[in-house]
């Protein structure tokens, strides 16, 4: 019997290179903006993006709001007029597109998938994510994804794990392992609703606020060991 027969993983870098995806559809956004794309642009434009991110995340702001507030603050920095709505539109259309895979994602989720249960669970804009799942190599392995959006709540919040393990049967608390990039969403979810979890922290990132992780991994086929 496995330690772990049901995995929930996190969709935004884990399975999913969203920083790659992103290049492109921040080059979107910034062409119907009236701007040359650079990578020095894109970080600058990362930085209102996290901070945006982080604020939902928190359950400070809706989804919406921070999806045209990043670009609003972004062009503010710049000092340049254009529309954020038009330019998150742009984003989002493209960012549906691309389904790049993590490292090893495409690999280690046809092996698990043989002997455990795959999930996603991804704080989203439902219509992103379900365009790029739709296009993603990983989708034959997952059983169901629950994205934030649909579900009316999201991770870390408690309400948003209820809805997930209303809708698996046979989950219970000791048998799933949550696997994620993030400590806000992910890690703090899984800390909150009383879950072992996977830090999949490739960049070797701190963890400031001491919160519990089981496992930390920098390579996805660590997981073989672990569940
Ligand atoms: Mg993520």
């Amino acid at each position: 019997m496995p330690r772990y027969p049901y995995l929930l993983f996190d969709a935004d870098n884990t399975l999913f290179d969203f920083d790659r995806a992103d290049h492109y559809a921040f080059a979107a956004a910034c062409e119907v903006s009236g701007l040359e794309y650079s990578e020095e642009l894109l970080r600058r434009y990362w930085v209102h993006n996290d901070a945006c991110w982080t604020m939902f995340d928190r359950g400070e702001a809706t989804k919406d709001f921070i999806c045209v507030e990043r670009f609003r603050r972004f062009f503010a920095e710049l000092g340049v007029d254009a529309d954020p709505a038009a330019a998150n539109r742009a984003h989002l259309e493209t960012l549906s597109t691309c389904a790049f895979p993590t490292p090893y994602s495409v690999e280690v989720c046809e092996t698990l998938s043989k002997t455990r249960r795959l999930f996603l669970i991804t704080n989203a804009v439902a219509s992103v994510q379900r365009g790029r799942l739709a296009r993603a190599e990983i989708k034959p392995y997952l059983e169901a994804a629950f994205i934030s959006e649909e579900a009316g709540a999201q991770k870390p919040t408690k309400a948003y794990f209820d809805y997930v393990f209303a809708r698996i049967d046979g989950i219970t608390k000791d048998n799933c392992l949550v696997i994620g990039d993030s400590l806000t969403s992910d890690i703090q979810g899984a800390n909150n609703y009383g879950l072992a979890c996977c830090w999949y922290n490739p960049k070797r990132a701190a963890n400031p606020n001491g919160l519990r992780v089981d496992y930390e991994i920098t390579d996805l086929r660590e997981l073989y060991d672990i569940v």
